[in-house]
């Protein structure tokens, strides 16, 4: 099976010391993971409180420091992964218009489901678990027939295009604790390729458009999210709608001006482009989310962590936000692109799927 062009780092084997070590940490966050989902169905107020304004806050600075830190940890991927490291995956592969067509659909659903947070989500454990689960489920049955992290982790699931934004620069990559070789199962792989971005891929219609969507759209929406209160119980469809009128709107917003600035500038100013929206998204992101964990927030308790009001002067807090959009803005806008992917690719694997090395002996 010969190289992608889009890799341009050495390959690195993990030693079995060190996929046991890797196995454990994985277990660990696991087994964190299972008991916020035990929390959300049975200790709401617990559940919720770490799941939205602990385990999601810091999520985005994460993906843009190391996002292959996530892509080694994550509960869901391990769960999803089960069937292919017990060698119950039938390890089938997509062709680049289905991977394209799961790429658009896990924007769409991003789109779709971040606004519900505000009608539902965000104060009720059991959809939220609910939620969780689907997405596991998913994966699982996904998992027993496709390759690796093809149709979950690099197709479906909606913090993918996330991952690829706001992953472009990333400070830290560390090896592959998943794919034991590499099956070339998603070419370009986003943890394998450097500086992977939502527009590394044109392939097809898919990919363009969801690559669109996702670097324009993603300021917009988030400025426009962070305008709307929680509902604390929403039963009116008015109600439900609502809460995508203003995220919809920023969305619109931004994508239209990205839309035009990428007609005219030139091609070779296209990936800093990218990484401004990138930054801008994430900025505004703790723009709004450090101030309600601490209580400074525009609605109240809405994403309250805890509340140092009484505590702190307001212009700590303005200048902890300004300090991580400048962070956010120099890691993935102004510092030169590092040539570093998320992880180390794996040895490729021979055309029987194993590796090489072991056939020569
Ligand atoms: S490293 Fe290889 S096997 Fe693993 S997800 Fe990437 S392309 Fe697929």
């Amino acid at each position: 099976m010969s190289k992608p062009k889009f890799d341009l780092k050495p390959v690195q084997q993990l030693s079995s010391h060190s996929v046991l070590i890797w196995r454990i940490v994985q277990a660990a966050v696991w087994l964190i993971g299972a008991a916020i989902l035990f929390c959300l169905l049975f200790f709401p107020s617990i559940g919720l409180l770490l799941f939205w304004n602990i385990l999601i806050p810091v999520a985005p600075a994460l993906l843009v420091v190391g996002t292959g830190i996530w892509r080694n940890v994550c509960p869901l991927a391990t769960t999803n992964l089960l069937p292919r490291h017990f060698g119950l995956s039938k390890r089938k592969k997509l062709s680049a218009t289905q991977l394209g067509r799961l790429n658009l659909i896990a924007v769409i659903a991003l789109y779709a489901i971040v606004p519900l947070r505000h009608a539902l989500f965000n104060n009720n454990g059991i959809a939220t678990a609910l939620l969780i689960i689907s997405m596991a489920v998913t994966g699982v049955i996904a998992g027993f027939f496709y390759e690796w992290k093809s149709v979950w982790c690099s197709g479906l699931c909606p913090i993918h295009p996330v991952e690829k934004l706001y992953g472009g620069n990333v400070l830290i990559t560390m090896p592959n604790a998943h794919c034991d070789l590499c099956q070339n199962c998603v070419v370009p792989c986003p943890d394998s390729t450097p500086n992977i971005h939502p527009k590394s891929s044109v392939k097809t219609i898919y990919h363009r458009v969801s690559g669109l969507l996702i670097v324009g759209g993603l300021p917009g929406f988030i400025w426009g999210w962070f305008h709307v209160p929680d509902e604390k119980a929403t039963t009116a469809l008015s109600a439900l709608i609502g809460v995508y009128e203003m995220p919809l709107l920023g969305f619109a917003t931004t994508l239209v001006v990205y839309w035009i600035l990428s007609i005219i500038i030139q091609p070779k100013f296209e990936r800093r482009l990218i990484g401004f929206f990138a930054a801008l998204g994430v900025s505004c992101y703790y723009w709004y989310r450090i101030p309600a964990l601490f209580g400074f927030g525009s609605f109240g308790d809405d994403g309250l962590l805890i509340n140092l009001r009484n505590e702190l002067p307001g212009y700590c807090i303005v200048m902890v936000t300004i300090t991580a959009a400048i962070f956010f803005f120099y890691c993935l806008f102004i510092k030169k692109q590092n040539n570093k992917s998320w992880l180390i690719r794996p040895q490729f694997a021979d055309k029987q799927g194993r590796m090489k090395s072991k056939l020569s002996v």
